[in-house]
């Protein structure tokens, strides 16, 4: 009970915080108000699953996560949906090519991006949503839009008729010629404008496809999104999510239909958009031959370290992934589990400690990059302290403010002892070494003691003596 009582106090002393968030959509940071605070809805698009995601695709997986995990600090039920798009040209390709049923592939590579994405420290959102699956709904949509003439049906294919909905290009602000042209749609003799958009496709009779008034056929995959938020969210939710690029056509298009299939209402409050990331300062490309896949980058290095790295730049800014990235991530973690380290035998203090300035940081726009120098400071306060109080809160207030961010949430000593996988060489060799190397030093053997400390050094692992014994760790 009074467990109850002091969980409720806390999030009423929350909600008195504001959170802003830049919003596309009005070109502003705006204060983030929920339709119902006990509800709050946000959406993010999410894989099309035919192959491993790439690093930039792990940027908005990880920064919704960031999201997600705040709105929850603040409000008491957030419902996070973020879909899994199995359904698509490409995936058809693959199936064909390996002579299975799509979701032979689209399983593989869901349980991929869920176990990689799991990796870099993303929770599962609470809604995963599939296309597939939600068929039906997106049938009622496209006879609802038919119905309101917003749509129609041409040769099989159900399209969308931009004209019909004049608030088309609000979100990206674009003229709309130079829409026509930047959409790439395909000029297609059965459409009524160039800017109409394809609903639904026909199917071959080697195709998958599912029975519709239209025909059998497949969704667009504009149309999977619309019908999925409308399935599990409601018409109107308060955020919506994904990286810049789908900002044109993709999100204006779901505006589009959503809000034409029920009577004009707003579709999505807030529209967030994560900027790009870049390889090297050069867009990332397989032509270039530079992409980076998560799921190789994992068994080079630490998740907790890619996600610091994603962390690192403000969501919006293009964030530059180069060969000091990782590096530079892991030393930071070392600093900060460190600190932990040194806070091993003190007990963490009740109570909620997480750093205003950290969670104002946090609160303005997502700023990661401020929130994470408040966690420095934090690590700095705790290297400092000699205080037993003063060290029970600041562990308090880096555990809870690591669990705020996806950080931080191991055992220090396995931090450091690579307990992830990183480790190249195995912790048993290294603790040999280090017994041989103390061995040696207590006969007076330093040459010998110096000769294994440096082969250690040369194998990447450094070592530390103090009053509790030799410690070791990695280097960064
Ligand atoms: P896709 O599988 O291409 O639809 O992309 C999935 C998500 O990753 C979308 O939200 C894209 O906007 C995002 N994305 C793709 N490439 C990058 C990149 N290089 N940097 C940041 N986000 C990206
Ligand atoms: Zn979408």
């Amino acid at each position: 009970m009074r467990r109850d009582t002091q969980m409720t106090e806390t999030s009423s002393q929350k909600l008195t915080k504001t959170l802003t968030l830049y919003n596309t959509l009005t070109r502003h940071k705006d204060v983030f108000q929920p339709i119902d605070p006990d509800r709050v809805t946000m959406y993010v698009c999410g894989p099309t699953v035919y192959n491993h995601a790439h690093i930039g695709n792990a940027r908005p997986a990880v920064i919704f996560d960031m999201l997600a995990r705040v709105l929850r600090h603040l409000y008491p039920n957030v419902v996070y949906a973020r879909n899994i798009t199995d359904i698509e040209d490409k995936i058809i390709e693959m199936a064909a090519q390996e002579g299975v049923e799509i979701s032979v592939i689209t399983e593989r590579y869901a349980d991929i991006y869920r176990a990689d994405m799991g990796a870099l420290g993303v929770n599962l959102p609470d809604i995963e949503p599939k296309a597939t699956e939600t068929i039906p709904e997106m049938i009622a949509m496209m006879e609802r839009l038919i119905e309101a003439d917003h749509a129609y049906k041409a040769e099989g294919h159900v399209l969308f008729n931009v004209p019909s909905f004049p608030d088309y290009g609000q979100l990206s602000r674009r003229p709309m010629d130079e829409m026509v042209a930047g959409a790439r749609v395909e000029v297609a003799p059965y459409k009524k404008d160039p800017a109409d958009f394809v609903l639904w496709k026909p199917s071959s009779d080697e195709q998958p496809g599912w029975d519709s008034p239209w025909g059998r056929g497949r969704p667009g995959w504009h149309i999977e999104c619309s019908a999925m938020i409308e399935k599990h969210l409601g018409d109107t939710i308060d955020i919506h999510g994904g990286g810049i690029d789908l900002q044109f056509p993709h999100h204006e298009n779901e505006i589009a239909q959503s809000r034409c299939s029920h009577e004009g209402a707003p579709f999505a409050n807030y529209w967030l958009h994560n900027g790009f990331l870049n390889m090297n300062s050069e867009k990332m490309s397989k032509s270039l031959g530079n992409v980076l896949l998560v799921h190789d980058l994992i068994e080079q290095a630490p998740g907790e370290a890619i996600r610091l790295a994603l962390l690192n730049g403000h969501y919006r800014q293009p964030l530059d992934w180069n060969d000091d990235v990782l590096p530079q991530a892991k030393a930071q973690l070392d600093r900060l589990y460190g600190a932990l380290r040194q806070l091993e035998d003190v007990e963490t203090a009740d109570g909620d400690h997480v750093p205003d300035a950290l969670l104002d940081a946090l609160l303005d726009d997502l700023n990661t990059p401020k929130a994470l120098a408040e966690l420095f400071q934090l690590a700095k306060l705790a290297n400092q302290a000699s205080d037993l109080g003063e060290k029970a809160k600041l562990k308090a207030a880096l555990l809870q403010s690591g669990f705020l961010m996806g950080l931080l949430q191991q055992d220090a000593n396995e931090w450091f002892e690579g307990a992830d996988g990183s480790l190249s060489l195995d912790a048993e060799a290294i603790e040999a070494q280090i017994e041989a190397r103390n061995a040696a030093r207590a006969a007076k053997d330093f040459a010998e003691a110096d000769r294994i400390r440096d082969a250690l050094a040369d194998a990447g692992v450094l070592i530390e003596d103090g009053p509790e014994g030799t410690k070791w760790k990695l280097a960064g």
